[in-house]
């Protein structure tokens, strides 16, 4: 595949996150219009709600852009995602007929506010990155059982919150929780010491599922992938429950880029997974290539001061895909709706640099990083930002996610005491 060209001039460009390979999927509202839904294209975004009202888009089921969300569109499968793609496709390349009309209801990303790409139904997080699991099952039981014995047969999760699920750009409020530490012998109600985030990607349903389905009708469900912060107090996590901490420790915010990327856009970069020690079960096991090779990297930078890159990994490290995580969801029978979101689990490699959390690359704070700025952190700051990035590279182009940025923000006083 190779880059497909467009008359936005700026899509044409080989550093361009939004080349008309990607045309990725979000809401975005200006100083003149409330929020709709829009496709990114080079530095400019096209108004998918003006398009279709002017008919230069056109759903049978239309109108489904009159809702600031992809939800509706989402709903109505693959056939009618492919039809779409094809659609915005010849509208944006080169030659378009339709060019003029077009040039009229683009927007430039710097003029624009995003919003959430679409409703969260309910959101699931997993635990399916092989180094990550190893890493933190060591610190916390020791090498011997790092990971637990279901690990390499399951992918394990967690039912989340998709309240929690906040679009990049919205700060994090540091949580306070119950902590206990190694020298007392009671817990105290503190704010967290130990905030931490996780890199992972999330998977977003479009279809509906009402029973068991394969890892093939599981793919065919999933309607795109954005970046993933799944926010996480360690020190509430140690003492609620181990290792994953699955309630206080991971409820305070989960953030995700802006632009929802298409499986469509996606389809050169499909890889497999790792090399397994135990064959699967038959319903999970893999039928073909259904990982991405997306490369991720993190940076932090403390409050008014330049960003390190502390972190850089690829998506193609996970164990399991996230059609085995949704195959895997549904086999008790449990119904999935459009709009379920599905985190990854943290994406580490086997090098110390590749490690997707702080907690992983600070070893548990006995290793702090240094940063460009020489400060050190174990875990997050007050005020630090942290900003993942993602890219699949392509024969000169690359298929960008935007940015899944939070800046975390000092804890409130103790809420209990009014
Ligand atoms: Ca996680």
């Amino acid at each position: 595949m190779t880059l497909l060209q467009s008359w936005v001039a700026s899509a044409n460009r080989a550093d361009t996150q939004f080349p008309l390979n990607n045309l990725p999927y979000g809401v975005f509202s200006t100083a003149h219009s409330d929020p709709r839904c829009g496709v990114a294209i080079g530095d400019m975004i096209l108004d998918v709600q003006a398009a279709e009202e002017q008919g230069l888009i056109a759903i049978a089921e239309g109108p489904v852009f009159d809702v600031p969300f992809w939800n509706e569109i989402m709903e109505l499968g693959p056939d009618t995602w492919a039809d779409l793609r094809a659609q915005l496709t010849a509208l944006l390349a080169s030659g378009s007929a339709d060019q003029d009309a077009a040039s009229a209801l683009l927007v430039p990303q710097s003029d624009a506010t995003m919003h959430m790409p679409f409703l969260v139904s309910e959101y699931t997080d997993f635990y399916a990155g092989r180094h990550h699991a190893t890493n933190v099952g060591t610190m916390f039981r020791g090498a011997e059982n790092a990971l637990p014995p279901n690990w390499l047969h399951i992918p394990i999760g967690y039912n989340g919150r998709a309240s929690s699920v906040v679009v990049s750009g919205t700060d994090v409020r540091r949580p306070w929780g119950q902590l206990k530490s190694p020298d007392h012998d009671m817990p105290a109600f503190l704010p967290c010491r130990r905030f931490d985030f996780e890199l992972e990607m999330g998977a977003i349903v479009g279809s509906s599922s009402d029973g068991p389905v394969s890892v093939d009708e599981a793919d065919d469900m999933i309607f795109g992938y954005v970046l993933l912060n799944d926010w996480s107090a360690r020190d509430i996590q140690a003492w609620e429950y181990q290792p994953l901490g699955p309630f206080q420790a991971k409820a305070t915010a989960t953030t995700i880029s802006p632009w929802i990327v298409t499986k469509a856009a996606l389809d050169p970069f499909r890889v497999d997974t790792p090399a397994r020690e135990f064959e699967l079960l038959p319903h999970l096991r893999d039928t073909g290539p259904m990982l991405y090779d997306i490369e991720l990297a993190v940076d932090l930078a403390p409050a008014g001061k330049t960003a390190t890159t502390i972190a850089r990994t690829n998506y193609r490290e996970m164990y399991y895909s996230a059609a085995q995580q949704l195959a895997h969801h549904t086999t008790s029978g449990c119904p999935m709706n459009s709009g379920d979101l599905l985190g990854s689990g943290t994406i580490s490699g086997a090098e110390k640099h590749q490690r997707g959390s702080l907690l992983e690359l600070s070893w548990g704070g006995k290793e702090p990083l240094t940063l460009n700025t020489g400060e050190t952190r174990s875990f997050i700051e007050d005020g630090d930002t942290v900003t993942m990035t993602g890219a699949a590279k392509g024969n000169g182009y690359q298929i960008g996610f935007g940015l899944c940025s939070g800046t975390v923000q000092p804890a409130l006083p103790n809420p209990y005491e009014r």
